[in-house]
């Protein structure tokens, strides 16, 4: 009989991330006995033996857990010995664990590199190799329990060699869902154009690696979708690349063989080089060396996205190459990302000239995720592979909600008891294909959480397409202004209750009050919000013509201080960008107010402020201008503002007026103060005149969202005047600050506000 008996309930992330082996290894190592089986909502084990033996087991339990693994909560019983004999893994309990986390999938770990590159392994070469601690899994999964039989290796029956290691609780592959081998697992299969098989297996490989050497455009299956693959040294092949994507300035992704031929081109920091070699493994975007790669690639853009081979396929093809290759999404401009291989054939024709394939399906487009470094933390852009569905916690809610995010960079979510759980990044809902997508999107969160929501959130806009889906499925909807969903997605983020002054600052979002908003200062709490300040209003020319043309919100900006007068100033940038006839018209469109709707856009400033000083009159690309101008700011040493905001209380709210700022703008740029300079004097002012705001509010904490702090510039000096005037911010880090983040405020808000 043991002296002592525990009985311990470990809930978290505890399931298909080699939990349960790595208890039975601790236990044995214990000399303990009893068992461990999986539960729907975490773990469960019991362990008897010397009561010493038990403390040493418990504090190994929670010091040594497996890598992948994320313990919530361990409740610890200690219970009366039965004199069990061995310790065993045992089946699990009850027919679903629809409380169970979802992983995200985990790039290739140490050991199964090891395994594909040694000769003697019987994986050697085999570009689907994973164990429990790597692999594919949102990826694959149909739904729960997570076993292989609800995965697309539901059509792959192990070997006998696989079937051993799957049933060896000692074994790295013990319960590996994922797992195969050459025998008995998926290959890869090289296709010309029209779907031929060309070659198969390490020979496709292969075949693929010498197509791309020779500077042809490659389709490449991978995870969560095709990329589409070029030589990134070939400038050639990248022209053609852009010409077929219709992407003509947008920067391209790159994927590199190893970090020091990264560290060539680009200049790397230590949390960088965490964020580019962690289990998520996203494109990391950072700044580039003069004189590496070719400026093809990112034209104009001072930093490269970069990212490392993340499953055994990149890994063999990207050392078969030995060099970096542009590895940008198998689709056309802003369609989600392919995912099947006929499917491709017919949507990638005339872009790709040969297909690598391979015969494991994929249950869902997963695209790369973004992350960039802002203020010595990750900050998350783009949230998808590696990262989704992976739960932020919320306060309980007794009902499931689903929120359906914003129009651009969409993303779904749902609340379930205490977690939210945010969709993959779907994109721009711009297109059919966008909108199917969106669709199985948000029911795929609903059947793998099984989770039928019975109240729906989304954004206030009459027309967002997200909105309309809402309205349309027959369930009580809330509504929920754009920006407040930004501060309480940070919110979310950080756990904050709050009252919080948030600082809501993006392209647009609609409005209550019939404007278009973006530059918000709301004071916030999860159930309610007010607006408290505010960027003063223009009229952008021509509405949303104004987002790919920045002189129009320049020419916006000019008329709101100076009137008819704006037009004479024929010296001017964005004056200079219209011809005669086009000033006339929108003259008359803003003297009449026609077509040109109010705005308090912060980014759309930005655009203006591009445009003034003679940047991207025009865009072909979201942001770009923007960009441009932060980038601009950063090869400067200028950091005290170039005039200051005026702040003008009224009974309403706080308008924080830019007047200042762009008539100092102005000056600026007739006097011949290089471009660098003007644009760090802008930051350094729109930073000053956040904690200006602050201090006239008073309160402690800080919330900065929305897309305009994905600049990094303004977050960091937005952060640190804030904090060297004694205010507590707080920013995005594994949540986007852009629109991807909409639906977790959102759904927030609806755990705030059940209705009986
Ligand atoms: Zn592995
Ligand atoms: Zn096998
Ligand atoms: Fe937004």
């Amino acid at each position: 009989m043991g002296e002592a008996r525990v009985h311990a309930r470990v809930q978290g992330a505890v399931q298909g991330v080699g939990f349960r082996p790595f208890i039975y290894r601790i236990a044995r190592k214990h000399q303990l006995t009893g068992h461990v089986m999986n539960v729907p909502d975490g773990v469960i084990l019991e362990a008897e033996g010397q009561k010493t033996s038990l403390d040493a087991f418990l504090l190994d339990l929670e010091q040594e857990k497996p890598p992948l693994s994320l313990i919530d909560q361990i409740e610890v019983q200690w219970i009366n010995p039965v004199d069990s004999t061995l310790f065993e893994i045992r089946h699990s309990e009850g027919a679903g664990d629809p409380a169970a986390l979802i992983m995200a999938d985990v790039a290739t770990c140490a050991d199964c590199l090891q395994d594909i590159h040694n000769p003697k392994d019987r994986r050697y070469r085999y570009p689907f190799t994973n164990c429990t601690n790597c692999g594919p899994r949102f990826t694959i999964l149909h739904r729960l329990p997570y076993d292989r039989m609800n995965t697309t290796m539901r059509g792959f029956a192990m070997c006998p060699e696989c079937q051993r290691e799957y049933n060896d609780p000692g074994d790295r592959r013990f319960h590996a869902q994922p797992t195969a081998c050459p025998a008995c697992g998926p290959q890869l299969a090289l296709w010309d154009a029209e779907g031929r098989e060309q070659a198969m297996r390490d020979e496709a490989l292969l075949g693929a690696a010498q197509s791309i050497r020779e500077g042809r455009i490659v389709a490449v299956k991978g995870l969560g979708g095709f990329h589409l693959v070029v030589d990134a040294r070939n400038e050639e092949a990248i022209r053609r690349l852009r010409t077929h994507k219709h992407r003509e300035e947008k920067p391209f992704a790159l994927m590199y063989p190893t970090l020091e031929q990264v560290r060539m081109d680009v200049e790397i920091s230590e949390l960088e080089q965490r964020l580019l070699q962690s289990p998520e493994c996203p494109i990391v975007l950072m700044h580039r060396k003069a004189g590496g790669i070719s400026d093809a690639v990112a034209p104009e853009c001072p930093r490269l996205g970069v990212m490392l081979p993340y499953t055994p396929l990149h890994h063999l093809l990207l050392e078969a190459l030995g060099f970096p290759i542009v590895a940008t999404s198998g689709n056309l401009s802003e369609e989600p990302i392919c995912t099947n291989e006929r499917d491709a054939l017919d949507r990638l024709h005339g872009i790709a000239e040969i297909f690598l394939v391979h015969n494991r399906p994929i249950a869902r487009h997963v695209d790369d995720s973004i992350v960039q470094v802002a203020a010595g933390r990750e900050m998350v852009l783009r949230r998808s592979r590696g990262y989704a569905p992976l739960p932020v916690k919320l306060p309980p809610t007794p009902e499931p909600l689903a929120a359906f995010g914003a129009h651009l960079k969409n993303t779904v979510a749902i609340a379930k008891n205490s977690n939210a759980f945010l969709s993959q990044h779907i994109g721009d809902l711009e297109t059919p294909r966008a909108f199917d997508a969106f669709l199985e999107a948000a029911q795929a969160l609903e059947t793998l959480y099984d989770a039928r929501p019975i109240r729906a959130v989304c954004d206030l806009h009459p027309d967002y397409l997200a909105s309309k889906h809402a309205r349309g499925l027959g369930v009580p909807v809330t509504e929920v202004q754009h920006h407040y969903a930004h501060v309480l997605a940070c919110m979310a983020e950080h756990g904050l209750t709050g009252p919080v002054l948030g600082v809501a600052w993006d392209g647009t979002g609609f409005g209550p009050d019939g404007t278009i908003w973006g530059g918000e200062f709301l004071r916030a709490t999860p159930v309610e919000y007010e607006r408290v300040a505010w960027l003063r209003t223009f009229h952008l020319p021509g509405g949303d013509a104004a987002v790919k043309e920045p002189r129009r919100s320049a020419l916006g900006i000019l008329y709101a201080i100076d009137g008819d007068a704006a037009f004479d100033r024929k010296d001017l940038p964005p004056l200079t960008a219209f011809s005669e006839t086009e000033r006339k018209t929108i003259k008359r469109m803003l003297a009449r107010n026609l077509n040109s709707p109010e705005t308090s856009s912060a980014g759309r400033l930005f655009d203006a402020v591009a445009a003034l000083v003679g940047l991207h009159p025009r865009t072909r690309f979201e942001g770009q201008a923007a960009m441009a101008l932060e980038y601009a700011a950063h090869r400067s040493t200028v950091s005290t503002p170039i005039a200051n905001m005026k702040l003008t209380p009224s009974k309403k709210g706080i308008t924080a007026d830019w007047e200042p700022m762009i008539r100092a703008i102005i000056t600026a740029k007739q006097s011949g103060t290089p471009i660098d300079n003007i644009a760090a004097g802008f930051h350094a002012a729109l930073a000053h005149g956040i904690v200006d705001v602050a201090k006239h509010i008073g309160l402690k904490d800080i919330v900065l969202s929305g897309g305009c702090f994905q600049n990094t510039l303004l977050t960091e000096w937005t952060i640190q005047q804030l904090r060297e005037n004694g205010f507590t911010p707080h920013w995005h880090h594994r949540i986007p600050p852009n629109d991807g983040g909409i639906a977790l405020g959102q759904v927030f808000y609806g755990t705030q506000h059940i209705i009986d």
